[in-house]
C-alpha cells in the first residue's frame, strides 16, 4: 500500500482545523478511492466541478416550491439555478418534463406510485432477484406493501426479459404502472416492447434508467423518450453527478409529476445538490462525455470477453452496457466470499444475485461489476484482460483462502490505478 496521503488537511483546510477526527476519516476515504479498483456498478467519480457545487453556500437556502412559484423569499438566484437543471436536463434527454428535486432516486420512484396510483392498486414490475429494483414493488419495500406489486423476470435459458411473461401479466392484471429498469440487467432494455405493452393495457410505464443514464446521455443506450410516460433516474450512476434524482416525462404528466414531489413527498428541494446537477448535464452535453459513454460500454464488453475466457459464466453470456453479473457457481466459491476476499485485494465489487438463484439473497451465487468509475480514471480496452486477470486470482485466492495472493493483487492494483489519477481526488 502506498504511503497516506498528507495532502487532506490541503484538501480541506477548515474542516482539518474543525474536526479533525472526520478529516481523517474523509483523507482515508480519498486513499481508498485512489488505491482501488472500483468495480461497483452504481458508483462513479465525480469531477472536482460537481464536487465543489455540493460544498457551496446554495446549501443554506430553503425554497419549497419551483421556480418563479415558491414559499420562500430570496430566490432570486437559486430559481436560475433549479431552471438551469431543468433546461440542461429536458436538453440532454430531449424531455418535454424534468423535475430535479427528488432526494434520490428511491423517493423519485415513489412520486411516481403518488403521482400514477393508489395505495393497493396493482403494479407491475421486475423482480427484485431477476435484476429489478427494490422500489419496483418487491415485498419488503414500501412500494410492495402499500401497493400490489406484481413481478415479471427474464427467462431461464437466455437471462434476458420475458415479455411473453410482461405481456400477459399486464393483460390478466391490468397494473396502473409498469416499471422497467433495473439494477442488474447487463442488456439492452427494449423500451418499444414495455411502451407497447404498456399501451394495450392502459398503464403508465415508467423507465427507471437510474444506472444507464449516463449511457443514455451520451448515446450508447437506446433512448425511453418516445416509450414512456415517465423517466425516473438518479443523477449519481452513469450520469456523473451528484447524488440525486430526476423525474422526466411528457408535457401532458408534468403536473402530476410536480406536484407529487412537492408538495406531495418532500420539502424543501437540496439546492446545492441541483447546482450539481446542473454541472453534471453540463458536462454530459459536452461532445466528450459521448465518448466516455460508449468507452464505459467497450470496457464492459471487454471485460466480459476476458472473463469468458477465463471460463467465467456471465448471466445472458455478456454485456451491452456497463454492468456484468458473474455466476460463480462452476467456480465453487459464494459471491458473498469472492466479494469480501476481492474487497482485501483492492477490488471493489458487491455480491449480487443471479437469476434462479438457488442460494440466499445474503449469501448469494454471484457477484456485479462494472465499468463507469473505471473509465472515468482512463483506463481502456486494453487494461480489461488485466482486470479480468485480477478478478481471477482473487476468486482463486478466495477458493484457497490465499491471503498472501490477495495482498499482492492489492498491491499491483494500487500501483496501476497510480498511472490514472480519479477525477475530484486531491492529486498527492
Ligand atoms: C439505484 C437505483 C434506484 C435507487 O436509487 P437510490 O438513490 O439508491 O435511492 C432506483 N432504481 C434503480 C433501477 C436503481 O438502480
Amino acid at each position: 500500500m502506498s504511503q497516506p496521503r498528507m495532502s487532506q488537511s490541503l484538501s480541506h483546510p477548515a474542516l482539518s482545523a474543525a474536526d479533525p477526527e472526520l478529516a481523517a476519516l474523509v483523507g482515508a476515504e480519498e486513499q481508498l478511492q485512489a488505491d482501488t479498483l472500483r468495480l461497483i456498478p452504481s458508483e462513479n467519480y465525480v469531477s472536482a466541478a460537481v464536487l465543489e457545487a455540493t460544498g457551496t453556500v446554495l446549501q443554506n437556502k430553503y425554497s419549497e416550491g419551483y421556480a418563479g412559484r415558491r414559499y420562500y423569499e430570496g430566490q432570486q438566484n437559486i430559481d436560475q439555478v433549479e431552471t438551469l437543471a431543468v433546461e440542461r436536463a429536458k436538453a440532454v434527454f430531449g424531455v418535454e418534463h424534468a423535475n430535479v428535486q427528488p432526494y434520490s432516486g428511491s423517493p423519485a420512484n415513489l412520486a411516481a406510485y403518488l403521482a400514477f396510483a393508489e395505495p393497493g392498486d396493482t403494479v407491475l414490475g421486475m423482480a427484485l432477484p431477476m435484476g429489478g429494483h427494490l422500489t419496483h414493488g418487491w415485498g419488503v419495500s414500501a412500494t410492495g406493501t402499500w401497493f400490489r406489486g406484481v413481478q415479471y423476470g427474464v427467462r431461464p435459458e437466455s437471462a434476458l426479459i420475458d415479455f411473453d411473461e410482461v405481456r400477459d401479466l399486464a393483460r390478466k392484471e391490468r397494473p396502473k404502472i409498469i416499471f422497467c429498469g433495473g439494477t442488474a440487467v447487463p442488456r439492452t432494455i427494449d423500451f418499444a416492447a414495455f411502451g407497447e405493452i404498456a399501451r394495450e393495457v392502459d398503464a403508465v410505464l415508467v423507465a427507471d434508467i437510474a444506472h444507464i443514464a449516463g449511457l443514455i446521455a451520451g448515446g450508447a443506450h437506446p433512448s425511453p423518450v418516445p416509450h414512456a410516460d415517465v423517466i425516473s433516474t438518479t443523477t449519481h450512476k452513469t450520469l456523473r453527478g451528484p447524488r440525486g434524482a430526476m423525474l422526466m416525462s411528457r408535457a401532458s404528466h408534468a403536473k402530476a409529476v410536480d406536484k407529487a414531489v412537492f408538495p406531495g413527498l418532500q420539502g424543501g428541494p437540496h439546492n446545492h445538490t441541483t447546482a450539481a446537477i446542473a454541472v453534471a448535464l453540463r458536462e454530459a452535453a459536452a461532445p466528450s462525455f459521448r465518448d466516455y459513454a460508449h468507452a464505459v460500454v467497450a470496457n464492459a464488453k471487454a471485460l466480459a470477453e476476458a472473463l469468458l475466457a477465463r471460463g467465467y459464466d456471465l448471466v445472458s453470456g455478456g454485456t451491452d452496457n456497463h454492468l456484468v453479473l458473474i455466476d460463480l457457481t462452476s467456480k465453487e466459491v459464494p459471491g458473498k466470499v469472492a466479494a469480501k476476499a476481492l474487497d482485501r485485494a483492492g477490488i471493489v465489487v458487491n455480491y449480487n444475485t443471479v437469476p434462479f438463484d438457488p442460494r440466499k439473497p445474503f449469501d448469494p451465487s454471484g457477484i456485479r461489476i462494472g465499468t463507469p468509475s473505471l473509465t472515468s480514471r482512463g483506463l481502456g480496452t486494453d487494461r480489461m484482460p488485466l482486470v479480468a486477470e485480477w478478478i481471477d486470482r482473487g476468486v482463486q485466492a478466495a477458493a484457497k483462502g490465499d491471503e498472501d495472493a490477495l495482498t499482492v493483487i492489492r498491491g499491483e492494483v494500487a500501483e496501476l490505478m497510480a498511472a490514472y489519477p480519479a477525477p475530484g481526488l486531491p492529486t498527492a
